[in-house]
């Protein structure tokens, strides 16, 4: 398997976007595996650093941790970094958590060269993200999100994250609601967005997003050493 959507096509670059809560780490992690793409999450990767206390873990402890957005020339360096590793490698991308901000999409196109291929937009009502977020223990091992202390999914540890306080949660889901709209125009004036409803269970939700994604990359992705350009 070698991680291209198909063989005919540059490797694509997805975004996932939703607000927090709306499901997006369980979903990327499935859309990743199902077409194959490599998933790159910005908050694992920023969790992953603070636990290792390396330089950038040092410098972005303190925004995670309040629940305010990391500056920009960290985490676009941190994406375009892993993004142009994949792309030499032939890999599609899914991201998530990035970009956060209009910003930091315009960035990283700018340092890459690498076009979005599609924006999904991964609608869940706040409410309905506010209860996910008040359950929500995430494991230490392979980072998964879910509802109990022991991972469903490879048995490590899990625990509430550090910044899933009722403050930060506030902050972090009003900084969602003001830096999202300007990016989403910025993605639909491209003609990039595809909206998907992320409420239901997460098959049905995984089903949903697969069949949106793949009907906007004209692929078949069922076997991807014969997937062909519809
Ligand atoms: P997440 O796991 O996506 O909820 O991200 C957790 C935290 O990591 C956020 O609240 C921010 O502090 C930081 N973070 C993740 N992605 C980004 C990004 N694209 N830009 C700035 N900060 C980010």
């Amino acid at each position: 398997m070698n991680g291209r959507i198909g063989d005919a096509v540059a490797p694509a670059v997805v975004l996932i976007i939703g607000r927090q809560g709306a499901g997006k780490g369980v979903q990327c992690a499935r859309l990743g595996a199902h077409l194959p793409a490599d998933h790159v999450s910005t908050g694992d990767l920023l969790r992953l650093a603070i636990r290792a206390g390396d330089a950038l873990g040092r410098a972005v402890e303190p925004y995670v941790e309040a629940g305010h957005l990391v500056p920009d020339e960290l985490v676009v360096d941190l994406v375009a970094n892993r993004l142009e590793q994949d792309r030499a490698a032939g890999w599609s991308v899914v991201l998530d958590g990035f970009p956060r901000t209009k910003q930091q999409a315009v960035l990283l196109v700018e340092r890459t060269g690498a076009p979005i291929s599609l924006a999904v937009n991964l609608e869940v009502p706040r409410d309905v993200a506010l209860d996910r977020l008040s359950r929500r223990m995430v494991c230490l091992d392979c980072g998964l999100p879910g509802v109990t202390a022991k991972c469903p999914s490879c048995g490590g540890v899990a625990e509430r994250r550090a910044d899933d306080t009722p403050e930060a949660i506030e902050r972090r889901l009003a900084t969602f609601d003001a830096e999202t709209d300007p990016l989403l125009e910025w993605l639909d004036e491209r003609g990039l967005v595809e909206k998907v409803d992320g409420v239901g269970a997460v098959d049905v939700v995984a089903t949903r997003l697969a069949a949106a994604v793949e009907a906007r990359l004209l692929v078949s992705v069922t076997d991807p050493a014969t997937a062909t350009v519809t």
